[in-house]
């Protein structure tokens, strides 16, 4: 996992910006009251671009490459979240403190910005996958699978690389206390694991681009399988990952690639 800086200044005041005046277009002078202000009626686009360029078009959870059409953006005090003590549970992470209150919709006068309502506020907002892997039916991670359990948000602790780490086998390590969050968001999925897997596991004479081009080489993709180390991917695992729609969503997952090569794995 990446750690998610959401101070720099210059994208803080973008960010504040875009939020602000949509925020300032739904008060409303002569009711005297705010009207259509919810993350609904919000027109994401611009925003979502933002949050993918911090974050270098990662998941903020599953580390995938994810591009705007197929981004969900993650509220972390959950959209719906009415009771300060959610509030409370979040807001020693990050930059949330000082720039975020809970929006509980019944506000009657002008909120002077920021502090931002929880439902937009840019440090309460991340970007995450939209949640679909591949499997036998259908599968969810990520934002799609918490919908607004409690997680802890690892990407707002400063060495969230040091705190989830990636064994040769795909599997998480971490402490305890990350497990819930795991599971809640299904982070230890087998498909993500055999991603993972794969990637660390990719024999040195072939990098994240040849991984690419197999997609549409199968030639390529082929002679990639066969290569792996036996003792390491099995035949279950070939005959899975060799598959396009298996294949066509692993590459997106070249930031173990990039993992990889940091831990001299
Ligand atoms: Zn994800």
């Amino acid at each position: 996992m990446e750690y998610i800086d959401k101070t720099n200044p210059n994208v803080k005041q973008n960010a504040h910006n875009i939020l602000k005046k949509f925020i300032d277009e739904q008060w409303q002078n002569d009711t005297n009251r705010y009207v259509n202000l919810a993350y609904e009626y919000f027109d994401k686009v611009e925003f979502c671009e933002l949050l993918l360029k911090e974050q270098n078009h990662y998941c903020c959870y599953c580390m995938k490459h994810i591009l705007n059409k197929e981004t969900t953006i993650e509220h972390i005090i959950p959209n719906k979240a009415k009771k300060e003590s959610i509030y409370s549970d979040y807001k020693i992470y990050g930059d949330i403190e000082s720039n975020v209150f809970l929006w509980q919709g019944n506000m009657s006068s002008k909120i002077n910005l920021p502090p931002f309502p929880h439902i937009l506020a840019y440090e309460n907002l991340v970007a995450s996958c939209n949640g679909s892997i591949p499997k036998e039916g259908n599968a969810k991670c990520c934002n799609n699978k918490r919908g607004s359990e409690k997680i802890i948000p690892v990407f707002y602790i400063a060495n969230a690389k040091e705190e989830f780490e990636y064994d040769v086998s795909g599997i998480i390590i971490c402490d305890k206390k990350y497990y819930d969050t795991i599971s809640c968001l299904a982070l230890e999925h087998q498909t993500l694991q055999l991603f993972r897997r794969c990637w660390l596991n990719l024999p040195s004479r072939y990098d994240a681009l040849d991984v690419i081009d197999a997609g549409k080489d199968k030639e390529l993709r082929e002679q990639i399988v066969d290569d792996m180390d036996f003792s390491k991917i099995s035949v279950r695992d070939r005959e899975t990952i060799r598959t396009e729609p298996y294949w066509n969503s692993f590459m997106n997952y070249f930031w173990f690639y990039l993992y990889k090569q940091d831990k001299g794995i």
